[in-house]
């Protein structure tokens, strides 16, 4: 007789055996010594295994970790005993199995294997490495080639600058150059090369200035002023008309040219020369002794006439001019009281009458007295002559300087040529 319900079954922890392993499906032989290896490229690996208990295999329970990757449980069938590992990272593994006893039993036992998942060759810390150091090399040779081509650029803007600032400072002085030499081609005679008109214009506002406070400055010691005057000399030449008509132009114009090397040995560098008109010119000596001015109309009135000028053909030409000039101020004891203007138009005055006196000389006019004498009593003179108010210096017949003072012939009427009726 059995009774079944006496029977007791063995209580024992069974073995823990691999029964097979398969990497990407393909059985692998392993004798379950040592460490299960992935090559690389392989990817799946299912390790079976089994608890030696045959007297209830079903009853068993099973689970499984995978130390090294997440370290849970997972617990199997013991119909379907697989511990399945897929797309492992290069590394070393542990599969640990655990199985129960026939009562759910866990048994302590512990099947352990080994796996190492070997990287592959761009796995591997060298080749990280290695590109780390190519990527460092890259990004350092691209920093250098930016850093270079930068270098080069701002090499290249700074030399483009360099030339375009020489460019311009070259320009600009150029242009000032030019804008010089338009400053003095509009401040000069084109033919003579004496200054003009402008010029005159220009710069006579500070002469007369200067001469006026030495004379103010003079005054007030209570000295004479010396060395301020600015004496007008109106230089024309005699019968210009004659050389023209005679010679031709172009020895009128060769006359006119050698007129600036004449004047230049008479005056001093300091003095304006100036083509006042035609064959007219002025001249203001600076600095000037008005007691000097009769000598220095003589030395211009010889230097015209003491040596003959050369003619273009290579004939010469005789001339002569004739000089009338008065010194600024007009009135010593009034220095305010006229202008540059008022000096040359008594000048002309004094050139009119050496034309009336012979020409081929020079007439010097002062003022006398210190009553204030008008702009229009100078450009109209027969009054103030008559009043006694001129005092006349001549190389001239003094009675033809006078009687052409006098009103006998008026300015403006037998000098109607070129001249100007009013200054
Ligand atoms: P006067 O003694 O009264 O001054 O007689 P003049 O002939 O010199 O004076 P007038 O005013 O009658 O004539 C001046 C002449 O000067 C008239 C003009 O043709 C000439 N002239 C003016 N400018 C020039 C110039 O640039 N070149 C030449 N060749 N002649 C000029
Ligand atoms: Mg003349
Ligand atoms: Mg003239």
């Amino acid at each position: 007789m059995v009774d079944p319900a006496r029977y007791a079954f063995p209580d024992y922890d069974a073995l823990l055996a691999v029964t097979e392993v398969r990497i990407d499906d393909t059985p692998k032989a392993w004798d379950g010594e040592g460490v299960l290896a992935l090559q690389p490229g392989q990817r799946r690996l299912a390790v079976e295994f089994a608890a030696l208990d045959y007297s209830a295999p079903l009853q068993l329970r099973y689970r499984y970790r995978v130390v090294g990757e997440e370290d849970t449980w997972h617990a199997v069938e013991a119909r379907y005993r697989v511990a399945t590992l897929a797309n492992l990272a290069p590394g070393d593994y542990r599969i640990e199995v655990e199985a129960s006893d026939r009562h759910g039993r866990w048994t302590g036992l512990r099947l352990a294997i080994p796996i190492t998942v070997q990287p592959a060759w761009w796995q591997r810390g060298v080749f990280h490495l290695a590109l780390a150091i190519g990527a460092a090399l890259l990004m350092g040779g691209l920093v250098r080639s930016r850093t270079h081509r930068l270098h080069a650029r701002q090499a290249e803007l700074e030399r483009r600058v360099a030339a375009r600032t020489a460019e311009l400072a070259a320009t600009s002085a150029a242009l000032q150059e030019k804008t010089a030499e338009l400053e003095r081609a509009s401040l000069t005679d084109a033919l003579t090369g004496l200054h003009n008109r402008r010029y005159l214009a220009a710069h006579i506002d500070a002469d007369v200035a200067l001469c006026r406070r030495r004379h103010v400055d003079a005054a007030a010691r209570g000295t004479p002023a010396r060395n301020a005057d600015l004496v007008f000399f109106l230089i024309d030449l005699d019968h210009f008309k004659r050389i023209n008509d005679a010679s031709g132009h172009a020895a009128g114009d060769a006359v006119l040219v050698q007129m600036r090397q004449r004047l230049s040995a008479c005056f001093r560098d300091s003095d304006h020369l100036v083509r006042w008109g035609g064959e007219e010119f002025l001249v203001v000596s600076r600095d000037a002794d008005r007691g000097r001015a009769a000598e220095l109309a003589a030395r211009a009135v010889a230097g015209v006439s003491g040596q003959a000028f050369a003619l273009p053909g290579g004939g010469v030409q005789h001339a002569t001019c004739s000089v009338g000039y008065a010194a600024l101020p007009l009135q010593p004891a009034l220095p305010d009281a006229h202008g540059w203007a008022d000096a040359v138009a008594l000048a002309d005055v004094a050139l009119y009458a050496a034309k009336q006196a012979g020409r081929d000389g020079w007439v010097g006019i002062e003022i006398e007295g210190e009553a204030p004498v008008g702009a229009d009593l100078l450009r109209a003179p027969q009054a103030l002559f008559a009043a006694g108010r001129l005092r006349v210096e001549t190389s001239l017949p003094r009675d033809a300087v006078h009687a052409a003072l006098a009103g006998h012939d008026a300015p403006g009427v037998a000098r109607a040529g070129d001249r100007r009726p009013v200054r």
